[in-house]
């Protein structure tokens, strides 16, 4: 943010008054929201705003802030906070001026800073734009490359978890995140996302993230609080003996959710009945998930490949295969895998990682 800046948005959860550790200054802080999600913290020396700003709270009016600067936080800037001093200026914003809608905040989760209990994250829903506080833990060997939507390869962190003193909870860090945790250490992590993986929630890191350190103290997680999150079996698999329900769906290229009603022939574009987006159909995503038998000891167990799993499964026997190939073809490459193993969630049979065998 450019010093003396000016925003427009909409004021949410302004706090009660605090006292720094050190002296007597005082401040409160709110979050305001400069987009369609995205709140941005702000924090307010002049305790004679805090009327007005709630007020703007309460009315849900936009506002117009002048005056108001960016915070260093951590040794680098955050662009994300936001600073009001006895110079900055609160006035109201036309409505014309604001293409947004104000935003609901995140219930009864969020304590007085705008922080959402990890507890309540299970409530909350998916591409939530949230800031948790807690104790970061991980195992650091675990980092792998990953492709993202735009095709950059960006290395991430998945075995690791933020712990508060509400519960503890899966925590993605990717790129330059990674490097700026250190195991068993209390940190702010600002503008996190709410994501769903294997039916369970867990938080991602992004590009809007800021880590800060913490001196807020929360414990660490025990180790089995810690591996019960990653509940995953692994399990040597000679090769795949029945397979069925092969299925293929498209899905928003925005938000990846699944798009009904796209088999009618002649139609070209679809509208995303969740975002309203509207796309051609030639860019909409093509998943794709499958059943797989494979033997367990004695029994036959029934597993679920879902598209990157699934897409794995079949480039590594033929390259030439994919998804939209005939599904004669596709079953056939099933039933050609040899030697594989697989992890899979132990409560939802679904592969999360296969893994060929170099022969
Ligand atoms: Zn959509």
């Amino acid at each position: 943010m450019n010093n003396e800046a000016q925003l427009k948005g909409y004021v949410h959860n302004v706090s009660a008054v605090s006292t720094a550790k050190r002296g007597s200054l005082r401040y409160f802080r709110f979050h305001f929201q400069v987009e369609e999600g995205d709140k941005r913290r702000a924090v307010c020396y002049d305790l004679s705003k805090r009327k007005v700003l709630k007020s703007y709270e309460e009315a849900r009016e936009p506002v117009k802030l002048s005056n108001v600067s960016g915070k260093r936080c951590g040794g680098r800037m955050a662009e994300e906070n936001i600073v009001l001093t006895r110079r900055s200026r609160i006035e109201p914003a036309n409505n014309f001026d604001i293409h947004f809608e104000y935003e609901e905040g995140n219930g009864s989760g969020d304590d007085q800073q705008g922080f959402t209990a990890i507890e309540a994250i299970a409530s909350l829903c998916e591409n939530q734009m949230i800031s948790v506080k807690g104790c970061v833990t991980f195992e650091g060997e675990c980092v792998k490359q990953v492709t993202m939507k735009d095709n950059s390869i960006v290395p991430m962190l998945n075995r690791c978890t933020i712990t508060d003193n509400t519960g503890i909870m899966r925590l993605t860090l990717l790129g330059d995140a990674i490097q700026q945790v250190v195991n068993n250490k209390c940190y702010i992590i600002e503008h996190v996302l709410i994501k769903k993986y294997d039916g369970m929630k867990y938080v991602a890191t992004n590009h809007k993230t800021v880590i800060s350190a913490t001196e807020e103290k929360f414990n660490a997680p025990t180790e089995e609080a810690f591996e019960t999150l990653f509940d995953v079996e692994k399990l040597m698999v000679d090769k795949i003996h029945l397979a069925q329900s092969f299925k293929k769906w498209l899905s928003c290229c925005k938000c990846r959710k699944k798009l009904i009603d796209t088999s009618c022939s002649g139609i070209s574009i679809v509208k995303c009945g969740n975002c309203k987006t509207v796309q051609p159909l030639s860019v909409c995503c093509v998943n794709a998930s499958v059943r797989i038998a494979v033997r367990n000891k004695s029994e036959l167990i029934w597993l679920k490949a879902f598209t990157p799993v699934l897409e794995e499964m079949l480039r590594h026997p033929a390259p030439d295969v994919t998804v939209n190939s005939p599904e004669e073809e596709i079953y056939q490459q099933f039933f050609d895998l040899q030697n594989v193993s697989v992890e899979y969630g132990k409560s939802s049979f679904t592969i999360t990682n296969i893994y060929f065998e170099s022969l």
